[in-house]
């Protein structure tokens, strides 16, 4: 064993670290999860509701795992480490979703408010993507010294927090100039002909038409001063993970994400193959940044991949605006700007910059005064 593996207190076997982690996040979702049964109206999405409701019985085995597991690992985490803090916050965040019914929790009424909080989107995302990254990242990892808790894990966890609670006001501010400016452009006979495409069809054009527009987006916020400095957020994680991903200013991401829903707006694709491209790129979104040392062989020129984007991440000069494509590399090979060398880039991180390690600090930062 290496001496940084020795003196690294985190991650091995015996001292409950890994125990009291993994019980504080279960001991969130079961807390946040029994919130969102206490009050559906204001801590779950709208369009998720009709869905919580036709599986009821499957939220609720949920909720009774996490509420179980955290219980478990959180005593077994204060047995087993020094410091009780992780173990006893899972075992108060079980014990108080307990004391509120637990999984027995009753639904509460769902009244008419102007706003909501996307908690159940922030609790089943953080579950979904903790079970499958964080054991892939840990048995294929490209930095294997990284820690899961890694440097500035926590100010990337209320990214990833902010992006999802408030999902509401993103949402709404991304359709903002689809409904405001081109009601006008949309044409039902137009629409309906999208629609009756095949399937495949229908996804193709959605992959390759929205890629197109977010490579030409992504190029303007590197090569625009102004813009740089909303997109210099996302640059400056220096430790690629799944949660690095998140990190954005909320003007990069909703500039990002407008102009494809405008066309999306305009062309009327079928809810199908919609629903598929946006399950397919969300995933996409967390992968590329992942700690994955997987190159795919076959793949890396027809897919972005982890090692794709971590260069487009990178500090090293051969490398700096290179990889601007979302999904399809194809992009950056027509119009120049690809580079994959066939090793890994050596830092990542933004070149010559100091970014502010704060939410706030990166969220004000494009609009401070330089000298
Ligand atoms: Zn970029
Ligand atoms: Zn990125």
């Amino acid at each position: 064993m290496s001496d940084a593996a020795i003196h690294d207190p985190e991650f091995r076997f015996g001292e409950g670290r890994i125990s009291g982690v993994l019980g504080v996040l279960l001991g969130v979702v079961a807390f946040g999860g029994v919130l969102c049964f206490w009050f559906p109206g204001l801590f779950t999405t709208p369009d998720a509701r009709a869905m919580y409701a036709a599986h009821l019985g499957a939220f609720r085995m949920i909720l009774q795992a996490a509420l179980v597991g955290a219980f478990f690992l959180g005593f077994l985490s204060v047995v087993l480490s020094r410091s009780r803090r992780l173990g006893l916050t899972a075992l108060a965040l079980a014990v108080a979703a307990g004391l509120m019914g637990g999984a027995q929790a009753k639904v509460g009424v769902v009244e008419s408010r102007p706003f909501y909080f996307g908690v159940d989107y922030f609790l089943l995302e953080l579950l979904a993507l903790t079970v499958v990254f964080v054991p892939l990242e840990r048995l294929f990892a490209r930095v294997p010294t990284q820690k899961v808790l890694r440097a500035d894990w926590w100010l990337d966890m209320k990214h990833f927090l902010i992006g999802h609670v408030g999902v509401q006001l993103v949402s709404f501010l991304i359709a903002l100039p689809a409904h405001s400016f081109f009601k006008w452009a949309v044409s039902p006979a137009f629409q309906a002909k999208v629609a009756a495409q095949p399937f495949w069809l229908q996804f193709a054009e959605l992959l390759f038409l929205i890629d197109f527009l977010n490579y030409w987006i992504h190029v303007a916020f590197h090569k625009v001063p102004m813009l740089w400095k909303f997109h210099a957020v996302h640059h400056s994680p220096e430790h690629m993970d799944w949660l690095a991903g998140s990190r954005s200013h909320i003007v990069d991401t909703v500039a990002n994400r407008a102009l494809p829903y405008t066309l999306i707006f305009l062309m009327g694709f079928a809810p199908g193959p919609l629903l598929v491209y946006i399950s397919f790129v969300s995933f996409q979104a967390v992968f590329i940044h992942a700690n994955v040392r997987w190159t795919f062989p076959g793949l890396r020129w027809a897919l972005a991949t982890p090692e794709f984007h971590h260069w487009h991440h990178c500090k090293d000069a051969e490398g700096i605006d290179t990889n601007f494509a979302v999904f399809l590399p194809v992009y950056d090979w027509l119009f120049r700007t690809a580079y994959m060398p066939g090793y890994w880039p050596k830092d990542l991180g933004v070149s010559g910059e100091t970014l502010p390690q704060t939410y706030l600090g990166q969220m004000a930062y494009p609009f401070k005064r330089r000298a």
